[in-house]
């Protein structure tokens, strides 16, 4: 399912909104939402509107860019190595490298889409906090968004799981196309690629595995693996925008990791608006002020022109 380059790119797309907030012209509705989705979204407005937000992103918002979410409706069913088994299990610790080998690529050649553009654009506006992300593709750092919370880790960055040394994953892709040579041009038609960059590849048997190049020890993609805890200083930052927030906006995830939705759940508890924008059901609607099931870019994108400036204080 390659529909990258079908996708218009940020500078491409018309409905962005990248002029901002312009007080007495309200944009008018765009042709692709319908009026009760728009009167969900100006219910957003209203809920939202005059309080700093904190911004919560998952696989939803990268669909946009070409990167399938394996949660979506439209996903093939697919489950993620735990931890446990990539450390304990040779057979399946190659397949996995394997598949990132050739998976990685493709994030990286990844564009930030409408989505990740407005949100950056609600920064500079001085209306979010921060921003946490359960996405491993670093396309918020790419759409200029600086305050981020990386909270999965990030696809670029590999560690050494006995000295703990970090590399960039374009170091280790150089090790593993010394140890593995040609496999990249028998693999590279790969189809499908998940948001953690495993790749739909089968011929894995032989692969040879890089060790690290200081301590010889096991290196792994620097992602939090199911079975595995975000560390603990991540999880305090991100408590840090949400209780700086007067409200939380979720867009594109369906919170079914404790991960992300401790941070629904701690919003809801101290009485603060929380706003859920996903298609389909998530784990986190029970505690939402408001629901809304539309495409994410779309939203974000009705948000942006929408939400007004905040009073100066
Ligand atoms: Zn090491």
């Amino acid at each position: 399912m390659r529909q990258r380059g079908n996708l218009p790119g940020p500078e491409s797309n018309p409905r962005l909104g990248l002029t901002g907030f312009v007080s007495g012209t309200p944009a008018p509705h765009p042709a692709h939402l319908g009026p009760e989705e728009c009167q969900l979204l100006d219910a957003a407005v209203v809920l939202l509107g005059g309080r700093r937000i904190a911004v919560l992103t998952g696989a939803g918002l990268s669909t946009d860019s070409g990167i399938p979410d394996y949660r979506g409706p439209q996903s093939v069913p697919r489950k993620p190595m735990t931890y446990q088994q990539f450390v304990g299990d040779e057979v399946l610790r190659r397949r996995y490298w394997a598949r990132n080998h050739v998976g990685w690529r493709h994030l990286r050649r990844a564009d930030p889409n409408a989505g990740h553009a407005a949100l950056a654009k609600l920064e500079q506006r001085g209306l979010l906090t921060g921003l946490i992300t359960q996405n491993v593709d670093k396309l918020h750092s790419s759409a200029g968004s600086v305050n981020v919370i990386d909270l999965h880790g990030t696809f670029d960055r590999v560690v050494c799981l006995q000295c703990t040394a970090g590399f960039p994953r374009s170091h280790v892709a150089d090790l593993l196309e010394d140890l593995n040579p040609g496999y990249l041009e028998r693999e590279s038609d790969a189809g499908d690629v998940a948001p953690d960059a495993d790749a739909d590849v089968d011929d894995t048997g032989d692969f040879v595995l890089a060790r690290c190049p200081v301590c010889d020890g096991m290196l792994k993609p620097d992602f939090v693996y199911f079975g595995e805890n975000v560390p603990r200083d991540r999880v305090a930052d991100a408590y840090g925008i949400v209780d700086d927030a007067g409200a939380l906006l979720v867009a594109g995830s369906s919170l079914s990791v404790m991960s992300g939705l401790r941070f629904v759940r701690h919003v809801s508890k101290a009485g603060k608006p929380v706003v859920i924008v996903n298609r389909g059901w998530t784990r986190g609607d029970e505690f939402a002020s408001l629901k809304i099931e539309v495409g994410v870019s779309e939203a974000l994108t009705y948000l942006v022109e929408r939400l007004p400036d905040l009073a100066s204080s």
